[in-house]
């Protein structure tokens, strides 16, 4: 198994409605927000993890056009679980992996690494002068019995319009089908159909990758469908 290539996928992601990726239990803040971002813990700043990214693309991948040619891969999902056959010929094992202990011999690595998503360059100066305030959204459940809203827990969100920088990195060995990278593509295209993040049911979440190039050719992510 000879390594032939590690192809460089860059451009942004841009928030089209509040964007919540939570911080987990752990980064509470005492008379904080019960669900706040994450944030990087240096600087404040919010940023979108590649394993949010890469996770999402993984799933969305696996109930549509995976889910239709493999019957194994249908029977993880099924099971609600992510397809770990690790045979040579399934695609999402081989792009995106299983655990080692059910790594296939012919397998060889994961293929897709996706980067940890950060500001531009332009909204961290906006981030940094103050004028990038991240959104605070209400979250009401209705008692259905009184009529009134209960127990408003606030939902912290990056605001639409913030762009993140984009980057993944994908390895092509000698004997792989080359079109192995569409679904890289295709999955992104997923990801703008469908959200990132929580509270996607409540409107949350929409993005949209834009200036994407791989290598230097431009990608037109309209081209890949389910
Ligand atoms: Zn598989």
């Amino acid at each position: 198994m000879r390594l032939q290539a590690i192809k460089q996928v860059t451009g942004t992601i841009t928030v089209l409605t509040g964007l919540h990726i939570g911080a987990g239990k752990d980064s509470l803040e005492i008379g904080g927000l019960d669900q706040p971002i994450i944030k990087n813990p240096l600087t404040g700043e919010p940023y979108i993890p590649g394993s949010s990214i890469k996770g999402k693309m993984r799933s969305l991948l696996e109930i549509s056009k995976f889910s239709n040619q493999r019957q194994k891969t249908r029977d993880f999902v099924l099971k609600g679980k992510p397809c770990a056959c690790a045979e040579k010929d399934c695609p999402v094992c081989t792009i995106f992996g299983t655990s080692a202990a059910e790594k296939g011999p012919d397998l060889g690595p994961t293929r897709l690494i996706v980067r940890d998503a950060y500001l531009t360059e332009e909204w961290r100066k906006k981030f940094s002068n103050g004028e990038l305030l991240m959104e605070i959204k209400y979250e009401n459940t209705i008692d259905r019995v009184r009529g009134v809203a209960d127990h408003p827990r606030p939902l912290e969100r990056v605001p639409a319009g913030v762009a993140f920088t984009f980057h993944l990195s994908f390895k092509i060995f000698e004997d792989d089908d080359p079109k192995l990278i569409d679904d890289v593509f295709r999955g992104l295209r997923l990801i703008e159909l469908d959200a990132l993040g929580g509270n996607s049911s409540r409107g949350c979440g929409q993005v949209r990758f834009d200036e994407l190039r791989c290598e230097q050719e431009k990608v037109d992510l309209l081209k890949y469908t389910l």
